[in-house]
C-alpha cells in the first residue's frame, strides 16, 4: 500500500519532533524536555530596584521633598545652619519611598498569587492516555487534543481536524474564524494562510482536532509579538484617574502657594531668602497628599485578595471598582442561577396519549425507543472508575445518560447496533444537534434533538397543536424541554449532515428539571435592595424561563419577557426605550447579548454580563464587567472576561459587588481622611504667615504628620469591613464627583475646624500661656494637629454614628493608630528627636489642653454626621453586629 503525501509528511514531522502521534510522549521524554523551559509567556521584565526607586523619587511629592533636602543642604553649607533639617527631611523622604515600595510589593505579590490561580488546563495524549495538564507544562512534541471552546495552548501542527474552526483575531485581527485542516498545505509565512497549524492564544470556536506542539512559550507566534494573555492587568480605574487629577491640582496649588509665600516673606516681611524659601517649601510639603496614591493602590489590591477568597478571580484590577458600580447584572440561567443538575422527570413519546412521570411506571416500548434516539444523539459519557462515577459532558446530555442508566441502558449498547457516521454539533445559536448512524440492514438513521421550535418536523396541524400543548405543559413546570425527530435513508446519504435535516418524524419530548440555586433567591433580593437589576438571559423556552425567573424573584408583576425572535423585531432605539421593563430574555443566542448590553449602556447603566460559551466572548468584552464561569466556562470566554467565578454561582457576583463597593468607599474614606488635613495645613500656613506670625509649623513637622501620623493609619483603611448600609444603597455612578454624597461638606467642616483649632492653640501657646514664645505655640500646634487628625480616622471610617463595635472592628487599623501615636509622642519624649523636630518640653497644663483639643474635631465630625443624616433624610442606623 502506498502512503499518501499527508501520511509521509506526518511521519517526517513525528520523526523530527521525536514523538508518536498515537500514544503521545512518554513521561520520561516529557521530563527530559521540560528542562528546556516552561510554556509561559515572559512578562515584561520587572523593573529593577533602582528603576523602582527612581519612579518613586520622580513623582511630584518626592520632587518637592528633594527640593527641600537640597535647600536645607544648601543652608547647612552656606549659612552653617546645621545638618538636622537635611537629615530629618531626607529620612522622611526615604521612609516615604520605602513605604511606597513595600506596599507596592505586597500588591504585586497578591496579583502574582492570583495569576497562579488562573491556570489553563489542556487535554494531552501522553503514555497512551488522555491526561489533563497545566498548559505551562507542555513540551515540544506533545499531542494536544483540541475542541470547541479551548484556547490553543502552544503553536502546533494539526494532525487531525474535524469541522475545526479557530478564531485567530488576537494574531491576525481577522474576526472570522479560520477553517482548519490536517492536510499539508504549501508553506507560507502568512499566519492566516497556515491553515494546518494552530497558534498559541487563539480560540477554537468549533469542531475537534489534534495538534502536535512545535513551539512553546516565547518561541510561539504570540510570544514573538509579546502579546500578554491570561494575565491580571493593572489599569487605572476611573476613581484613580480622578484622584490623580485631584492630587495634581493640590500639588499645583501647593507650588503656586509656596511661591507666593516666599515672595511675601521676602519682600513684605523682610525675611532672608533662605528662610522665605524654606517656608514656601514647607507649604508645598503640607499640601501634597504623599500617601494617597499608594493607599488607593493597596485598597484595590486588597479588594482583589478579598474577592479571591470569595471565589472570584479578578483579571483586571480596575474591575474591582467597576463591579462595585454596576446597576445591571445580566445572568445566564443554567448553572449560574440554577444548580446545573438536570434530571429528566417527564417523558412523552409521540405515540403515547399522554406524558408520564419518569420512574413511576414500568418502561414502555415507545419510551424505550425514544430513549434510544436520545442516547444515540448524545455525547456525554458516564463511567465508573474505582467506585467513582466520572461524568463528562454538558448537563443536559448528562441528564439523558443518567436517565438511560436508571433503566439499565447505555449509549454504548445503542451505538454498537448503530455506529455514528457523522455529527452536526450542538450550538447555542441553532439549539439543535444531529447525528447520522449506519444501521445493520444497510439503511441510515438521522436523529435531530434540540429545542422543539427549531426542529424541522413533518407534522399535521393537529399533531403540532398537541405537541405544543404538552411542550408548554412541561415548560410551565419550569422544565427544560428537549424534542427529538428522526428520518431513515435507504442508503448512507452522500450530502453533508447539515443538508439532510428536513421533514423529520417527531419521536417525542422529555422534560428535565434544573432547580434554582438555593442562594440565588436571596442574592437577587439583595441585589435589588442594592439598587441593582438582575435580568435573566437564557437559551431555554419562554415558558421555562418565566417559571424559573418567577421562582427566583427575577420576574415580578409588570415585568416583561422577550424572546430572541421578538428582540430581532425591535430596533435599537425601541429596545433602549423598553429595556428597563424587560427582566427575562428567552430563546436568545449569545449574539443577542451585545444588543442587550448596548441598550442598557445607552440608558447610562453599568452592566455586568455572564457568559460561558465561545460565542459569548464578544458580549463579555462589550459588557462593563464580563464575567466568565470557572467550572463550565470555555477558555475562550475566560480570556475575554474581566472576572471569573470559580464556583459559577450568581451569589458570588453579588458578593463581588459588595466587596467592590466597600473598596470604593474605603478609598473615599482615605481621601476624606487625608485631604482634609492637607487643606487645613495650607490655609493654616498662609493665614499665619499672612498675619505676620511666621510659619507656625516647619517642613519636618508637616511631613511627620502627613507621612507617618496620618499615612500609617490611612493604609489600614483599606481593611475596613463594609458598612452595614453598603448593599442597601443604590450604586454610585462612575461619573459622580469624589466630593459628592456629603464628602465635600465633611471635608470643609473638618478643614474649618482644624484651621480654627490650630490657630487657637498656637495663639494660646505663644501668647496666652507664654510671653510670645513661638516654640511653645508650635509644639502645642504640632501635637494637636498630629494626634487630632489621627483620632479623626474613627468618625471618618464609620459613616454611621460611631460605636464601640465600630472602633473595635478593624484591629489592624487600631494597631496602626497606636504605632503612629507612639511615633508622634516619641518626638516629645526623646530629646534628640525633640530637637530635630524643633519641639520644646511642655508643661502638664499644656498637655491637658492638647489632650482635650485632639478630640474636638472628632466630636464636631460626629455632630456633623448626625446633622447631615437628618438633612439627607437618612435613617440614623446604629452599627450592626
Ligand atoms: P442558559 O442560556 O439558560 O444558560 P444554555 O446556555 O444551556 O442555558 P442553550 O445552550 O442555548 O442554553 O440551550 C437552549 C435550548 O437548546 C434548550 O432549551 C434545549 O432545548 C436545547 N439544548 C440544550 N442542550 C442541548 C444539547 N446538548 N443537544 C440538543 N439540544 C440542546
Amino acid at each position: 500500500m502506498t502512503k499518501t503525501n499527508a501520511e509521509r509528511d506526518r511521519q517526517k514531522l513525528a520523526t523530527a519532533l521525536k514523538t508518536n502521534f498515537t500514544s503521545g510522549l512518554s513521561a520520561e521524554q516529557v521530563k527530559q524536555r521540560q528542562t528546556d523551559g516552561r510554556n509561559v509567556l515572559q512578562e515584561e521584565k520587572p523593573p529593577t530596584i533602582f528603576q523602582k526607586i527612581w519612579r518613586h523619587l520622580s513623582d511630584v511629592a518626592s520632587l518637592v521633598l528633594l527640593f527641600a533636602v537640597a535647600l536645607s543642604t544648601y543652608l547647612a553649607i552656606a549659612a552653617n545652619g546645621g545638618w538636622t533639617k537635611t537629615i530629618v527631611i531626607g529620612s522622611i523622604l526615604v521612609i516615604n519611598v520605602l513605604i511606597g515600595m513595600y506596599q507596592e510589593h505586597s500588591a504585586e505579590k497578591s496579583l502574582a498569587a492570583l495569576k497562579k490561580m488562573n491556570i489553563h488546563e489542556v487535554n494531552v495524549l501522553r503514555d497512551d492516555h488522555t491526561q489533563v495538564v497545566d498548559a505551562a507544562d507542555l513540551v515540544v512534541g506533545d499531542v494536544v487534543l483540541l475542541s470547541g471552546g479551548n484556547q490553543v495552548p502552544a503553536d502546533g501542527c494539526l494532525i487531525a481536524a474535524t469541522a475545526l474552526r479557530i478564531d485567530e483575531a488576537v494574531l491576525t485581527g481577522e474576526s472570522e474564524p479560520v477553517k482548519k485542516t490536517a492536510e499539508p498545505v504549501a508553506e507560507t509565512a502568512e499566519i492566516g494562510d497556515r491553515i494546518n497549524e494552530a497558534f498559541s492564544g487563539t480560540g477554537v470556536t468549533q469542531g475537534t482536532g489534534q495538534m502536535v506542539v512545535t513551539a512553546i512559550g516565547m518561541d510561539t507566534e504570540i510570544g514573538s509579538i509579546a502579546g500578554m494573555l491570561n494575565q491580571t492587568k493593572a489599569r487605572m480605574t476611573p476613581l484613580q484617574k480622578r484622584l490623580n487629577q485631584l492630587s495634581g491640582r493640590l500639588t499645583a496649588v501647593a507650588v503656586v502657594g509656596g511661591i507666593i509665600i516666599t515672595i511675601l516673606g521676602l519682600f513684605f516681611q523682610g525675611e532672608p531668602l533662605t528662610d522665605a524659601l524654606m517656608i514656601g517649601v514647607s507649604l508645598a510639603v503640607a499640601a501634597v497628599p504623599e500617601t494617597l496614591p499608594i493607599i488607593v493602590t493597596i485598597s484595590l489590591s486588597h479588594g482583589v485578595g478579598v474577592m479571591a477568597k470569595q471565589h472570584v478571580i479578578m483579571r483586571r484590577v480596575d474591575a474591582v471598582e467597576t463591579i462595585g458600580g454596576v446597576n445591571v447584572i445580566a445572568s445566564d440561567k443554567t448553572g449560574t442561577l440554577t444548580q446545573n443538575q438536570m434530571t429528566v422527570t417527564q417523558v412523552w413519546a409521540a405515540t403515547d396519549s399522554a406524558p408520564s412521570v419518569v420512574g413511576k411506571n414500568p418502561l414502555q416500548e415507545q419510551t424505550q425507543s425514544l430513549m434510544r434516539l436520545m442516547g444515540l444523539a448524545t455525547n456525554a459519557t458516564r463511567e465508573k472508575i474505582q467506585d467513582e462515577w466520572i461524568e463528562i459532558g454538558d448537563s443536559t446530555e448528562l441528564a439523558i445518560v443518567r436517565w438511560l442508566a436508571t433503566e439499565g441502558l447505555t449509549r454504548a449498547d445503542f451505538e454498537q447496533q448503530a455506529p455514528r457516521i457523522a455529527e452536526d454539533p450542538f450550538n447555542s445559536t441553532k439549539k439543535t444537534m444531529a447525528t447520522l448512524h449506519q444501521l445493520p440492514d444497510g439503511r441510515a438513521l438521522l436523529i435531530v434533538k434540540g429545542a422543539l421550535d427549531r426542529l424541522p418536523l413533518k407534522q399535521s396541524a393537529k399533531e403540532q397543536a398537541k405537541t405544543s400543548r404538552i411542550h408548554d405543559q412541561f415548560a410551565h413546570d419550569a422544565l427544560r424541554v428537549l424534542a427529538v425527530g428522526y428520518k431513515y435513508f435507504e442508503t448512507l446519504p452522500e450530502a453533508p449532515i447539515e443538508e439532510l435535516q428536513r421533514d423529520l418524524t417527531f419521536a417525542g419530548l422529555i422534560g428535565m428539571i434544573d432547580p434554582p440555586r438555593e442562594t440565588a433567591v436571596a442574592a437577587v433580593a439583595q441585589a435589588r435592595e442594592a439598587g441593582i437589576r438582575t435580568v435573566m438571559i437564557t437559551g431555554d423556552h419562554l415558558e421555562t424561563a418565566k417559571a424559573i425567573a418567577k421562582q427566583i424573584g427575577i420576574l415580578r408583576p409588570g415585568d416583561q419577557v422577550v424572546t430572541g425572535a421578538a428582540l430581532s423585531q425591535l430596533s435599537d432605539q425601541e429596545l433602549a426605550q423598553q429595556i428597563e421593563n424587560i427582566s427575562v430574555y428567552a430563546r436568545v443566542s449569545p449574539e443577542d447579548k451585545i444588543r442587550i448590553i448596548m441598550a442598557w449602556q445607552k440608558q447610562g447603566a453599568t452592566v455586568a454580563m455572564t457568559g460561558d460559551g465561545v460565542n459569548d466572548a464578544p458580549a463579555l468584552k462589550a459588557a462593563d464587567v464580563g464575567i466568565a464561569m470557572g467550572i463550565t466556562g470555555t477558555e475562550v470566554s475566560k480570556n475575554a472576561s474581566d472576572m471569573i467565578l470559580t464556583d459559577d454561582n450568581f451569589e458570588t457576583i453579588v458578593a463581588a459587588v459588595a466587596t467592590g463597593r466597600s473598596v470604593y468607599q474605603n478609598i473615599l474614606k482615605a481621601v476624606e481622611f487625608l485631604i482634609g488635613v492637607n487643606f487645613a495645613q495650607i490655609f493654616l500656613m498662609i493665614f499665619a504667615v499672612g498675619i505676620g506670625w511666621g510659619a507656625p509649623l516647619i517642613a519636618e513637622q508637616l511631613l511627620l504628620i502627613n507621612v507617618l501620623a496620618d499615612g500609617i493609619p490611612g493604609f489600614y483603611l483599606s481593611r475596613e469591613p463594609a458598612e452595614p448600609l453598603n448593599m442597601k444603597r443604590p450604586p454610585i455612578s462612575r461619573q459622580t464627583s469624589v466630593f459628592a454624597d456629603g464628602l465635600g461638606q465633611r471635608v470643609a467642616v473638618r478643614t474649618g475646624t482644624f484651621i480654627l483649632l490650630t490657630l487657637g492653640i498656637y495663639g494660646l501657646g505663644r501668647f496666652g500661656l507664654t510671653n510670645n514664645d513661638p516654640a511653645v505655640g508650635m509644639t502645642m500646634l504640632f501635637f494637636t494637629l498630629a494626634l487630632g487628625s489621627m483620632v479623626d480616622i474613627y468618625p471618618i471610617k464609620q459613616r454611621s454614628p460611631l460605636s464601640w463595635q465600630g472602633i473595635a472592628k478593624n484591629p489592624a487599623l487600631n494597631a496602626g493608630v497606636l504605632l503612629a501615636a507612639g511615633l508622634v509622642v516619641s518626638t516629645a519624649l526623646i530629646p534628640g528627636l525633640r530637637e530635630a523636630f524643633q519641639l520644646v518640653t511642655l508643661s502638664g497644663i499644656n498637655w491637658l489642653i492638647i489632650l482635650i483639643a485632639i478630640f474636638i474635631p472628632s466630636g464636631i465630625l460626629e455632630l456633623n454626621k448626625r446633622l447631615q443624616r437628618t438633612k439627607l433624610n437618612r435613617p440614623v442606623i446604629l452599627e450592626e453586629d
